[in-house]
């Protein structure tokens, strides 16, 4: 009981510090987890990812919001049945095709198999099959929807390139990239 009355607590003060990721948009746990990434804000229906990626977005069997997230870092995630979250830094590193990789590749979590209530683009320490399905799944959605499919390669390694040197992180998107590029 007192568990629950606290997750309550802590939801109803998540609200209201103003977070815009709200429950409502994101589920139960969402506002917290959005602080984390310098807090989300809805992207008005005319924004970017709107427009560039409307196509890969109207796949999703539950509409998803797009939300953007503050933090510079190149980052993506999706929350299944509620929103896809974009960061600024990616926004300002990725060229259209290469964001509609992204958004393909979130796409690909929500319809893929291993599908799970909250993913990523980075996909680590979150286990790697999982992310090459997601990968592999995004591609054929870009390439279903007029894309250049080989956007996905070349985000990847954007990708690749802004997380720590050698770290388990980079060390995962190199062995997806491998495995994409395997594929043809
Ligand atoms: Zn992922």
């Amino acid at each position: 009981m007192r568990t629950g009355l606290a997750i309550i607590l802590l939801t109803v003060a998540a609200s209201a510090a103003g977070c815009a990721a709200s429950g409502e948009s994101c589920g139960p746990g969402c506002p917290a987890w959005a602080r984390r990434y310098g807090g989300a804000a809805p992207e008005p229906p005319d924004g970017r990812v709107h427009l560039v990626c409307r196509d890969i977005l109207a796949l999703s069997p539950a509409p998803l919001d797009v939300q953007i997230l503050g933090t510079g870092e190149i980052e993506a995630h999706v929350w299944v049945g509620h929103a896809v979250f974009i960061s600024r830094g990616l926004l300002a590193a990725m060229d259209d095709a290469e964001l509609q990789a992204v958004v393909a590749h979130e796409m690909g979590h929500v319809l893929a198999a291993s599908s799970r209530m909250q993913a990523g683009l980075r996909g680590c320490p979150i286990g790697l099959e999982a992310e090459v399905e997601a990968d592999r799944v995004g591609r054929d959605l870009v390439k279903r929807n007029g894309g250049n499919p080989s956007a996905m390669l070349r985000m990847l390694r954007k990708v690749a390139a802004s997380v720590p040197a050698d770290s388990a992180c980079e060390r995962g998107l190199r062995e997806r990239i491998r495995r994409l590029n395997l594929d043809g």
